[in-house]
């Protein structure tokens, strides 16, 4: 998945603790091959390349994942669409060519782009694609998901008190023995030296921060964020943070990107509506920084200092 997963868990003996993580990892590598963009042969890539039009048959892992992908698309008014992949590939073309798609590249990716056209039939565990040339991109969801999954696993062995990171997405388990929670570090906006903005204090929860600090391309001088706006096929020109936290990584990793996209008024009123739901977003404009909060956060976050 293109990132470092870090286990830390408290275990009765290092035998135990070893062999959990193992089990952990292992998870984790098999859903790579399931959700991996980058690889060719993954079966989210091999249910891309069949034809379109007709129901395939999907891991329960691949449909879940979907499933909640589209319930954040619902929710979103389309603001997360996991359908982007067209869009996304241009973009990685643009990185590397410094030069933007022409406005003919835009529109055909464009047409192979919406979450309409992907459809889920829970009782057969089928995926229908329904336009040509489409291609799924759990870039948004994915990390949370398998940091989610790998919680399971090590709670499946009696090890609940455990915190799963795959970078900037985050599933803790019951607190630390004898403290009150995990104590997590947002970084503030667009550095790259981990700069810590906030501590928060959390247990049985996720928590994702999505942000422009580490991958961006920069085109005539304007920077565009690798979170793209669904309604332009373009990367977002605004700088923005996005922190949530939520009952679970797969929620909080779909949001935070979401909430990117939204912006600051619709971000924080979707956090609003979510139960269990929290968002800190920061933004700069013209070289100002500004903070903003949703209704849960300072109660769901804790502060830690
Ligand atoms: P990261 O933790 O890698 O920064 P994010 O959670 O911020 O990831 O998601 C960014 C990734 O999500 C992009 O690299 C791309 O694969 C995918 N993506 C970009 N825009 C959208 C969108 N509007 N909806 C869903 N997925 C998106
Ligand atoms: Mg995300």
């Amino acid at each position: 998945m293109g990132t470092l997963f870090a286990l830390t868990l408290y275990a009765p003996n290092a035998p135990m603790a070893e062999a959990a993580a193992h089990a952990a990892f292992k998870r984790v590598d098999a859903l790579e091959d399931i959700m991996s963009d980058y690889q060719a042969d993954s079966e989210l890539n091999l249910l891309c390349d069949k034809p379109y039009g007709r129901p395939v048959p999907v891991s329960a892992d691949l449909f879940n994942v979907l499933q909640q992908s589209l319930k954040i698309s619902k929710l979103s008014d389309g603001a997360f669409d996991v359908t982007i992949g067209p869009c996304v590939r241009l973009w990685r073309f643009s990185r590397k060519r410094k030069v933007l798609p022409t406005s003919a590249e835009l529109a055909t990716a464009r047409a192979a782009v919406g979450w309409q056209k992907l459809r889920l039939d829970s009782r057969a565990r089928t995926v229908t694609l329904l336009a040509p040339n489409m291609r799924l991109d759990l870039g948004g969801i994915g990390k949370g998901y398998a940091a989610d999954q790998a919680m399971l696993i090590l709670k499946g062995r009696g090890l609940t008190c455990a915190l799963v990171a795959a970078s900037g997405d985050i599933a803790v388990g019951d607190p630390p023995p004898g403290q009150p929670g995990w104590k997590v570090g947002i970084a503030t906006l667009g550095t790259r030296t981990n700069q810590i903005a906030r501590t928060v204090l959390l247990h049985n929860a996720g928590i994702s921060t999505s942000g422009d600090s580490e991958q961006f391309i920069e085109i005539g001088g304007v920077r565009y964020s690798h979170i793209l706006n669904p309604a332009t096929g373009l990367g977002l020109t605004n700088r923005i943070q996005a922190t949530i936290i939520g009952p679970n990584a797969t929620t909080t990793d779909s949001l935070d990107t979401t909430v990117s996209v939204l912006g600051v008024k619709l971000g924080l009123a979707l956090a609003d509506a979510l139960p269990g739901t929290a968002a800190l977003i920061l933004t700069r404009d013209d070289g100002h920084e500004r903070t903003f909060t949703s209704r849960r956060f300072k109660r769901l976050a804790q502060p830690a200092d």
